[in-house]
């Protein structure tokens, strides 16, 4: 991630590098979590072929800062007894889909929907249907973001993606959950 300040605005730009992305792959486990300073000429260095309009701005960044790309394989519960977790939390995924943040607001959603329908008595089993709702798509995402194959190829129809309305998808049936812990 690149801060800059030029035209008197201060920027933010997310920028990749394959070497890089791999890199943090091989040393998740002991790559600082928080970001780091990074290199301005690395960063340039792994841009060179790029757009003169990209390495223009690349070149007009003062500084920047390394971030680590974390996922994770799904989990096997979201919650435990009164409680639950969203978004990052629960399902990290690579930025490819650009759908971490969307996914935390549907999870929002969906909890809010689920909790409402048990009228503040059945708690447990409202995060239960929440995590059997959407443990399904978040983990579908999850793959696909983590295999870096969005649309570029068997993705024609993106509605189950785009289309996916929170406040209105008929939520999973209350009955039966299996308690997988
Ligand atoms: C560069 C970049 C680009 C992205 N682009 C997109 C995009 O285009 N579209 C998209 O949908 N998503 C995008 N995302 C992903 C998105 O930002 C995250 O998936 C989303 O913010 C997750 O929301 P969250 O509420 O689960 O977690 P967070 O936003 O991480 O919120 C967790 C909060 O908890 C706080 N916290 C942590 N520990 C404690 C503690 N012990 N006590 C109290 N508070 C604590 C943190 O400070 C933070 O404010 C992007 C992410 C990055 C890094």
């Amino acid at each position: 991630m690149s801060v800059s300040r030029f035209a008197k605005a201060l920027r933010n730009i997310f920028a990749l590098a394959a070497d890089f992305v791999s890199l943090i792959r091989l040393q998740r486990d002991s790559f600082v979590r928080v970001g780091r300073r990074g290199d301005v000429n690395e960063l340039r260095k792994a841009y060179e072929g790029f757009h003169p309009d990209v390495r223009a701005v690349l070149e007009a960044c003062p500084d920047c800062h390394k971030w680590a790309i974390l996922e994770r394989e799904p989990l096997p519960r979201w919650s435990d007894g009164r409680v639950v977790l969203l978004g990052d939390a629960c399902h990290p995924m690579t930025p490819y889909m650009a759908q971490g943040g969307a996914t935390a607001i549907e999870d929002a959603a969906i909890l809010a929907r689920c909790i409402e329908k048990v009228d503040g008595e059945d708690i447990e089993g409202a995060f239960q249907r929440y995590e059997a709702h959407r443990k399904p798509r978040t983990s579908r995402i999850q793959a696909i973001s983590s295999a870096n194959t969005w649309m570029k190829g068997g993705d024609e129809d993106t509605s189950w993606l785009y289309g996916y309305d929170a406040w209105n998808v008929p939520l999973t049936p209350m009955e039966p959950f299996v308690k997988t812990f």
